[in-house]
């Protein structure tokens, strides 16, 4: 049987196609693309079958989706039920034990060189991999079953894309980011967890285009991690004056002063954090007093304490002039700063659809 289109599906959930053209809409401005794409947005969810999709878990908290499931824009639940075919997730399929591990065979075996293999976790590889056991395997071997046939692999969060604190030294179970075991090029989305809007947009972007998006060095998207947190933090006018908290609780805590001297990693930090921010746009971690400790950097949990302050951005002149007139500092930091429009444009399109809906309420208005 053909797989159906999210239009399809969307259809058959009894949305009218004005509503179906208004999302394609948000989903353009919440990727930072100009209203132009919008036909070709509607053209793929029209035409293209939905993207299966496997999603597994080594070694981790579940964190990741517990962040994915919480999605405002689009939300979650769009993306898991309309967009993408989710074939497999041992934690959120009703399946489980034999069952399920059918139902993922199944998917493999259906569609072959064309399903997205989304992956949350690591394999732990001493021992022969007995750390973790899914299915009455080691989970490496499921990993790099499935890997095998996968059109695109994905890495949510800090342990699949980086080892995270399970490969904390001394590494007892030698937990393994999966790019190191995997042939496949990896595409990461690290955080710990990542944020939600962050992950949906990333496969609203496979799903649209039929290809991930522009990828970092690192092998992040650059439209999520393309600047660093105190790029946009809105603490930067002190950390640029010169102004910052020195203790706890003192005069500079209570007037918002900058983090950095607390141990604030966002000078170091690629994240969309002080942008799109977490919880449905409410706040981050800086906005409720604390310092960002950098979780979607490769090896944070071991850099010492999270309250240490950063010693290892002299390049950029900050620990130098902290402790006088942080204008110097600014001058430099500040050459890198560099807006970016998808992230700038989730935060307005989540704005917007707030505003929205928040009309749609009170002038009860039903477009289905
Ligand atoms: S050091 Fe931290 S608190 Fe200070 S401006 Fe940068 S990100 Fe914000
Ligand atoms: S503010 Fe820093 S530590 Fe907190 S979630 Fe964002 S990147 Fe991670």
């Amino acid at each position: 049987m053909a797989i159906e289109t999210f239009y399809d599906v969307m259809r058959r959930q009894g949305i009218s196609r004005r509503s179906f053209l208004k999302f394609c809409s948000l989903t353009a401005t919440t990727l930072g693309l100009s209203p132009a794409f919008v036909p070709k947005i509607a053209w793929a969810m029209e035409n293209t079958p939905r993207t299966p999709v496997l999603w597994m878990h080594g070694l981790e908290c579940t964190c990741c989706s517990e962040s994915f499931i919480r999605s405002g824009n689009p939300l979650a639940k769009d993306v898991i039920l309309s967009m993408i075919s989710l074939d497999y997730d041992d934690t959120l399929m009703a399946s489980a034990g034999f069952q399920a591990e059918a139902c993922m065979e199944e998917a493999i075996a259906k569609y072959k060189g064309n399903y997205i293999l989304a992956v949350e976790g690591n394999p732990p590889l001493n021992e022969d991999g007995m750390f973790c056991i899914t299915g009455g395997k080691p989970f490496i071997e499921k990993l790099r079953h499935a890997a095998k046939h996968a059109k695109h692999v994905i890495a949510w969060g800090a342990c699949a894309s980086w080892g995270c604190v399970q490969a904390a030294r001394p590494n007892p179970t030698r937990a393994t980011p999966i790019h190191k075991v995997l042939d496949n090029p990896v595409i990461k989305v690290p955080g710990c967890p990542p944020i939600a809007e962050v992950m949906t947009g990333v496969i609203t972007y496979m799903l649209t285009f039929g290809h991930p998006p522009e990828l970092d060095r690192q092998g992040r998207p650059k439209m999520f991690y393309g600047q660093r947190n105190h790029d946009k933090c809105y603490r930067r006018a002190h950390f640029d004056a010169g102004e910052f908290v020195e203790s706890w609780d003192d005069q500079g805590a209570r007037e918002g002063y900058c983090l950095y001297k607390m141990g604030c990693k966002g000078p170091t930090t690629y994240n969309a954090c002080s942008t799109i921010r977490w919880n449905g746009d409410t706040s981050w971690p800086v906005h409720s007093g604390h310092g960002c400790f950098g979780c979607s950097e490769n090896g944070f949990w071991d850099k010492g304490s999270f309250y240490d302050r950063l010693t290892d951005i002299h390049a950029f002149g900050i620990d130098a002039n902290a402790n006088q007139i942080g204008g110097t500092a600014a001058a430099v930091v500040g050459g890198g700063v560099a807006a970016h429009a998808a992230v700038t444009a989730v935060v307005r399109a989540r704005r917007n659809s707030k505003n929205k809906k928040q009309h749609d309420d009170h002038s009860g208005d039903n477009n289905a």
